[in-house]
């Protein structure tokens, strides 16, 4: 870590440093405390971000002493995992409560997983039930080709129905962004349902939710 710290203070261009792993959260309080402290002396880092799925499968991690941690240093983004509806429970919705009054912003990445959460309905759901617990949806990752994972993983098709069931079907605020994560580590790729059908100087084609096809006069 004083490595990696070493690093960021000596790179200017670092305005955003995420604590991940592995779980950030499986760190101490003290650990934490440590090194949230030590990146908020160096002036270029702008906001601190951690990934944990604490929240969802070890909410009585996030105690009043932890919390009162973040609070010392904010900006603090926290996303985490919640993959079901059925694992926003009153634990997970009681350790957002904490996190969100200690002025955390929280968000969640999904994974689409098979016969968890690859159905339309399952995921305006999750998307929903976050809401109502004030985590806000932020990715929907496709799943990872990894060895003994293979199970999980579903079409690319999926995924692209389920977008298109979310935009127009609910509140902007519950539609993530559905990501393929590029092979060699090329970067997360956002995979849409097409709704520009066309794009010249002198107009667009588009389709709404509702694949109505419009003519829109692109101006220039
Ligand atoms: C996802 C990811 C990030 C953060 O990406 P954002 O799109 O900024 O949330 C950073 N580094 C790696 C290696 C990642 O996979």
């Amino acid at each position: 870590m004083e490595e990696a710290l070493r690093y960021v203070r000596e790179n200017p261009e670092i305005r955003d440093v995420l604590i991940t792993g592995g779980d950030a959260l499986l760190l101490s309080n003290k650990t934490l405390d440590w090194l949230l402290g030590e990146l908020d002396t160096i002036p270029h880092v702008e906001i601190k971000r951690l990934g944990t799925r604490t929240p969802v499968t070890l909410p009585q991690r996030i105690t009043p002493e932890l919390c009162a941690i973040f609070e010392k240093h904010p900006p603090i983004y926290i996303n985490t995992q919640f993959n079901s509806p059925l694992e926003v429970t009153p634990e997970a919705k009681q350790a957002c409560d904490r996190l969100v009054k200690a002025g955390v912003v929280l968000g969640n990445q999904a994974v689409l997983l098979k016969g968890i959460n690859d159905d339309v309905h399952v995921m305006k759901k999750l998307n929903q039930e976050l809401l109502k617990i004030r985590v806000r949806p932020y990715y929907i990752f496709h799943a990872k080709q990894v060895k003994g994972t293979s199970h999980f993983i579903t079409p690319i098709e999926t995924g692209i129905a389920i977008m298109e069931n979310l935009r127009g079907y609910t509140s902007g605020l519950a539609v993530p962004t559905y990501i393929i994560n590029a092979p060699e580590g090329r970067g997360k790729t956002p995979i849409l349902p097409q709704y520009l059908l066309s794009l010249n100087e002198d107009e667009a084609t588009i389709r709404t939710w509702e694949k109505r096809v419009y003519k829109y006069k692109n101006y220039r």
